[in-house]
């Protein structure tokens, strides 16, 4: 794949999400109304993924190595299986993802409180267990070469398994937790990180967000139909005052119970 062919399948997304939001108009405007129900979350959703592969577009354009896409086409050609977690930090410093509520996110530095800056932290965490506990790990970022570069050094990289990290955001009265996936070899992944953070945070009914298939597009696709399995973590929403604080207060933990669940598919066969 050519750096042309990357640009245009990201237009191609742009273009299948901005019409989505046009075919659900009185969803978006009832945006304003600050109400929390599906339809209003999902048209809440496409506008935040819209603006995030605006930003993706110009990060590609201006700094995608295609090289990289053509090592992990040999690596991949080359070595069937994989090892280790990849862990890929959401968002990008020009384009940092949803503001969480500061306090209980942190106020300083001043970016403390955005899924980028939150979430590279919990990456260094996830790396510190893994290397205690002698898993293969490494850490991606997408401010170079957007989404399509940051995965294609995962792909070179050769994961048993990847996940993107970031936090929900609504209308600072959501809450929840949710995991998202794309592929069918991604379910098992997907399923065993929810379980986990469902007993972390003691997520009773609705607050079970559960899994979220985006196979047919929506927030996460490009991400998650790089590699599998892969997952895209969507842990708690930062807007909310009780799951900010549970968010912050916990964070240690759920970097340990990626692990963990790292630890559960392992012993699964993914097929
Ligand atoms: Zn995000």
């Amino acid at each position: 794949m050519d750096k042309q062919q990357v640009i245009e399948q990201l237009r191609a997304e742009i273009e299948a999400t901005r019409a989505r939001i046009d075919a659900a108009p009185e969803a978006a405007e009832s945006l304003d109304r600050r109400g929390d129900d599906t339809a209003e979350f999902t048209a809440a959703e496409e506008v935040r993924y819209l603006e995030e592969l605006r930003d993706d577009l110009e990060i590609t354009e201006a700094t995608l190595d295609v090289r990289e896409i053509e090592a992990a086409a040999d690596v991949e050609a080359r070595e069937s299986a994989g090892d280790g977690l990849a862990v890929v930090v959401g968002h990008t410093r020009s384009s940092p993802g949803a503001q969480g509520k500061a306090p209980p996110l942190p106020r300083n530095p001043d970016t403390a409180r955005y899924e980028y800056t939150w979430n590279s932290k919990l990456a260094e965490m996830i790396k510190e267990r893994a290397d205690a506990s002698g898993i293969r790990c490494s850490v991606f970022f997408r401010d170079s070469g957007g989404i399509t570069g940051a995965y294609a050094r995962v792909r070179q990289w050769r994961p048993e398994a990847t996940v993107e990290l970031h936090f929900n955001a609504f209308n600072e009265r959501a809450r929840g937790t949710e995991t998202l996936f794309a592929l069918p070899r991604s379910r098992a992944w997907a399923q065993a990180l929810q379980d986990e953070f469902v007993a972390l945070y003691e997520r009773r009914g609705s607050l079970d967000r559960g899994l979220k298939d985006r196979s047919g597009g929506g927030r996460g696709h490009l991400s998650l139909t790089q590699i599998a399995p892969s997952a895209l973590i969507e842990p708690f929403f930062g807007d909310e005052a009780s799951d900010a604080e549970l968010g912050e207060r916990t964070k240690e933990r759920l970097a340990e119970s990626i692990i963990v669940a790292f630890g559960k598919i392992r012993a699964m066969p993914l097929g």
